[in-house]
Parts: structure tokens; sequence; C-alpha cells
């Protein structure tokens, strides 16, 4: 009798446990990534959900928020759901039947942060890959004009004068180990492209 009193007694305390782990764990995942909570809902939680909505310059508030500087990934971020379910979402964003591009920048899907997708024409299978905190510490001298569209400058195309080669520093998805990659071609002028969206620059400024 005395033993399955102390149990009953056990069994709420272990509720109440259990309940404040999974509190504890739930704020830590918020307080460990350092996307913004506005940010976690336009990313969601589902890995399926296919295009997000693209900021475009056609609305003052969208093209205030695509002039800003955007934050560095932390490790903890590559690792949490929210990375990859963003990086699905901009996958199928960039490759939207209705509106194709070539390359995608996290602040063009409303996330303020240092994440660009670039179609690599200079590989085998031109594949889209991911860049976390993409920056170019080298721009060849050797420049070329070549004509430039953007997903969040509808209905427009120009012409911009981009260097040959470049050299773009990045973390590994994986690793978070820095890397570097030296590209030429068109592939470089859409790393130029798109790490200028990270500094809040629309190619239309270069006009
Ligand atoms: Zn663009």
């Amino acid at each position: 009798m005395e033993r399955k009193v102390s149990f009953l007694k056990i069994l709420p305390l272990t509720f109440v446990l259990a309940l404040i782990a999974i509190t504890v764990s739930q704020s830590c995942r918020r307080q460990c990534v350092s996307f913004s909570e506005v940010e976690i809902e336009r990313i969601g939680s589902d890995s399926t959900a296919g295009i997000m909505p693209l900021f475009t310059t056609l609305d003052t508030a969208e093209l205030s928020f695509l002039r800003l500087q955007a934050a560095p990934l932390t490790m903890t971020d590559l690792q949490s759901d929210e990375y990859n379910i963003l990086r699905n979402r901009m996958l199928c964003t960039v490759l939207d039947t209705a509106n194709t591009g070539v390359g995608i920048a996290a602040p063009q899907v409303g996330i303020s942060k240092q994440l660009v997708a670039v179609q690599r024409f200079d590989k085998s299978g031109e594949p889209f890959e991911f860049y976390p905190n993409a920056s170019i510490s080298y721009y060849s001298p050797d420049k070329k004009y070549g004509w430039e569209g953007c997903l969040s400058v509808p209905d427009m195309r120009d012409t911009v004068l981009r260097s040959t080669m470049i050299v773009v520093n990045y973390n590994d998805e994986l690793t978070f180990e820095p890397k570097c990659d030296t590209v030429s071609g068109f592939t470089a002028v859409i790393f130029q492209h798109e790490t200028d969206h990270l500094k809040g620059i629309l190619y239309t400024d270069y006009k």
C-alpha cells in the first residue's frame, strides 16, 4: 500500500518534469537559431510547402527590406529544421515554372540572412547549389557587359558590367568549414548578382 501511494505521488511529478523539459527544449530551439520570430513564421514548418512569396521593388515595404544588409548564418542555423525548410522552399521558388531564375538570395523571400542559391552552369548537370555566408573576396579587373534580370525587379532586363572572374568565400553547409571557389563566366555573374542582394544592392543600381 505504501509503495502504491509513493508511486502515485511520483507520477504527477514525472509528468510536470517532462512538460518542463519539452518547454525548455522548444524555447531553446527558438533562442539558439538566429532567425527572428517573423522569419521562422515565413519559413514555416512544412518542408513540402513549396514556393515562398517573392519580395519585389513594386512594394515600398518590401523594397526597404531588400535594401537591408543581411545577417550571417550560424552553425546552429545550418543544422536547424528552419534552414532545411528555407533551403527547400528557396529552391522551389527559383525553379517556379511561372517565373524561373538562375539564382536567388534569402532576402528575396523575406529572410534577411546571408544565403544564396546559384545555378552552377560551370558544373556537369548545372545543379543549384547553396552558399551560406557567401561573399566575394576577389573581383577580376577584366569586366564584360551582360544581360541580367531579377526575380525581385519584375518585367525588366538590362545590361550590367561585371567581373569575368571572381573568388567566392562561404561556409560549408554540413561542416561550417570556411571554403572558397574561383568561378568565371556566366556563373560568376550570378554570384555577383546574388551576393549583391546580401548587401542590399540591386542590379539596377549600376545604371
Ligand atoms: Zn536578383
